[in-house]
C-alpha cells in the first residue's frame, strides 16, 4: 500500500525473493509456506468458529484511529506515536519496540498516520474480541511448568501475565487478509498478528496433504510426546507464549502447547538498530555480493544474541574470517591435507604404535562430537560452534608439538602417526561443520574424497576413522583472507548496494 503496489502482488514478489535468498544461504525447509495458502485460510476460519462456539468471542464497540486525509482506518502498523509506558517516540500502533509491550492504538500519545503524517481522528466501530483473560491461570501454569523455556521468554511472559491480560480484537477493517468467519462480520478480516501464529498448525496440515498422509499432522499437535519448537526474536515472545497457546487452548481439543520458544535477543549493527529506511545494516542479498555465504553464516552464528543483545561490526567480521576461518580452521585443514598429498602420496598413512598423546587426541573426537550435539539440542549454537572450532585449535597445537615435517626424516612412523591422527580431526570437522557452514563442509568432504554428500551423513560418522590407504584429493584452500580494512568495507557495501539495484 505504501509502495503503491497491490498487497497480493507485493507479497507474491517478496515471497519469491525470500525463497531464492534462503536457498542461496543454504537454509532449507520441509515446507516453506505462507498464510496466503488456502489450507491456512480454511483452517483459521474453522478454528475461530470453534473458539466462538466455546464462548470465547464477544463483540464490542471501540474507538479506532482513522486518517482523514488518507480516508481510511489505520491498521496498527500505520500509526506511530509516543509509547504511553516508556515514552519512546517511535512506538508502533500495536507494540512498542523499545519496551516490547503490546499497545492499544488509541492509547498512543501524539499519534500520526505513517503514510501522510496527519493526526488521525477517533471513530467508533464494532469488533470481535478474543477473551484472552479467561486463560490467565492455564497460561501461568503452562509457563511455570515449561522448564526448558529460555530465561527471556519465561520472565517476559510471567510479567506479561502479572500485568493482567486484556481481550484482543481479532477482526480488522482491512480490505486484505482472511475474511472474518463470524456471522455479522462479513465486511471484516481477521487480524493478521492473531491469525498468523495458527500457520504453524496449518503448515503441518498442508505438508502432510502434499505427502498424501492427510491425518498424520495430528501426531505433531496432539501426541503427548510431540514437541514443537519455535525460533523467534524477543519481540515475538508474547505471540508464542501467550496468544498462540491461548488460541490452542480455546478450542478445547487437547492441542500440545509450544514446547520451547528459542527466543534470541537483538543483533545490532555497529552499535545501532538495523533500519532499512535509515540504511543501517547489511541485507542478505547484498552480503552475498561481498563475501561467500559461509563467512556470514560463521560470523552470525558466533555472535548470535542468545542471552543478551550483541553487535555486528566490520572489525568483528574481519577478525572472525581472517583469524578463525582462515588462520585457524583453514590453516589446520590445509596443512594436514597438503602434507598428506606431498609426503604420503595422498594416501591416509598407516598408524603403528601410537603414543599416549596420539591416542588421547584420537579419543577426544567422540567426546567432542557428543558435546557439540548436546549444545545443539539445547539451542546453544554459539557454544556448539566453539567446540567445533576446538578441533582446529587442538589440531594445530598437536601438529606443532609433533612436528611431522621434522620427524619425516628422523622417525617416519611418528610422522605417519601424526598425520593419521590429524586427518581424523579433519574428517570430524567435515561432519560437525555441516550444520553451520554447509557449503564449506561439502567442499571439505570432496577434498577428503568421500562418497555421497556430507549433508546425508549420520552424526556418528564424525568419529569413524578414515582407513589407512584411503586416497584424498588435492588440497585447496577453503577460505581467503579479507584484504580490505574495516574502513574500506562500508564503501564496498555501498557499491554492492548500487549494483543490486541495477
Ligand atoms: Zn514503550
Ligand atoms: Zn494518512
Amino acid at each position: 500500500m505504501r509502495l503503491g503496489i497491490p498487497p497480493k502482488k507485493l507479497t507474491d514478489k517478496n515471497h519469491e525473493k525470500v525463497v531464492d535468498l534462503l536457498k542461496k544461504w543454504n537454509i532449507s525447509f520441509d515446507n516453506y509456506t505462507r498464510t496466503e495458502s488456502p489450507v491456512h485460510k480454511e483452517f483459521v476460519q474453522n478454528h475461530f468458529l470453534k473458539i466462538q462456539n466455546n464462548g470465547y468471542i464477544f463483540t464490542k464497540e471501540t474507538e479506532l484511529l482513522r486518517c482523514p486525509k488518507c480516508d481510511r482506518f489505520l491498521p496498527d502498523r500505520f500509526v506511530e506515536g509516543i509509547c504511553p509506558h516508556c515514552s519512546s517516540e517511535r512506538a508502533r500502533g500495536d507494540q512498542c519496540e523499545e519496551c516490547g509491550r503490546l499497545l492499544e492504538t488509541t492509547k498512543l500519545i501524539q499519534p500520526h498516520c505513517t503514510i501522510c503524517q496527519t493526526t488521525p481522528i477517533i471513530e467508533k466501530v464494532t469488533h470481535w474480541y478474543f477473551d484472552l483473560p479467561s486463560f490467565t491461570k492455564q497460561l501461568q501454569e503452562y509457563i511455570k511448568n515449561n522448564k526448558q523455556l529460555p530465561e527471556n521468554a519465561r520472565n517476559f511472559s510471567l510479567n506479561f501475565l502479572k500485568e493482567g491480560l486484556k481481550p484482543r480484537a481479532v477482526t480488522r477493517d482491512n480490505k486484505w487478509g482472511i475474511p472474518s468467519p463470524f456471522p455479522g462480520s462479513e465486511d471484516k478480516t481477521l487480524y493478521v498478528w492473531v491469525e498468523a501464529v495458527l500457520g504453524y498448525v496449518s503448515a503441518t496440515i498442508e505438508y502432510f496433504q502434499k505427502q498424501g498422509e492427510k491425518k498424520k499432522w495430528r501426531e505433531y499437535w496432539f501426541d503427548k510426546d510431540a514437541k514443537t519448537l519455535y525460533f523467534i526474536g524477543k519481540d515475538n515472545i508474547p505471540f508464542h507464549t501467550i496468544i498462540f497457546p491461548a488460541l490452542l487452548l480455546a478450542v478445547r481439543e487437547g492441542y500440545a502447547l509450544p514446547w520451547n520458544v528459542a527466543s534470541t535477543e537483538f543483533l545490532q549493527f555497529e552499535g545501532q538498530k538495523f533500519s532499512k529506511s535509515r540504511r543501517i545494516g547489511v541485507w542478505i542479498d547484498e552480503a552475498l555480493q561481498l563475501f561467500p555465504v559461509d563467512y556470514w553464516r560463521y560470523t552470525l552464528i558466533s555472535i548470535r544474541p542468545e542471552t543478551k543483545d550483541t553487535n555486528f561490526s566490520w572489525k568483528v567480521f574481519i577478525e572472525k574470517v581472517n583469524s578463525d576461518l582462515n588462520d585457524t580452521l583453514g590453516n589446520f585443514i590445509h596443512r594436514t591435507l597438503s602434507f598428506i598429498n606431498r609426503s604420503f602420496d595422498s594416501a591416509v598413512p598407516k598408524p603403528r604404535k601410537l603414543d599416549e598423546r596420539d591416542k588421547r587426541t584420537l579419543q577426544s573426537v567422540k567426546k567432542r562430537t557428543a558435546k557439540i550435539a548436546q549444545n545443539l539440542e539445547e539451542f546453544k549454537l554459539r557454544a556448539a560452534l566453539r567446540v567445533v572450532m576446538r578441533f582446529s585449535h587442538l589440531g594445530n597445537k598437536y601438529l606443532n608439538e609433533k612436528e611431522p615435517w621434522n620427524t619425516l626424516k628422523t622417525n617416519p612412523q611418528a610422522s605417519a602417526n601424526a598425520l593419521y591422527v590429524a586427518v581424523q580431526f579433519v574428517k570430524a570437522l567435515a561432519i560437525t561443520l555441516e550444520p553451520f557452514i554447509p557449503l564449506t563442509a561439502e567442499k571439505l568432504w570432496r577434498l577428503l574424497n568421500l562418497s555421497g554428500k556430507v549433508h546425508e551423513q549420520a552424526w556418528s560418522e564424525a568419529a569413524i576413522p578414515l582407513q589407512p590407504g584411503h586416497k584424498i584429493s588435492k588440497a585447496e584452500p577453503l577460505f581467503h583472507k579479507i584484504e580490505a580494512t574495516e574502513e574500506e568495507l562500508p564503501a564496498m557495501l555501498e557499491k554492492a548496494r548500487l549494483n543490486a539495484r541495477k
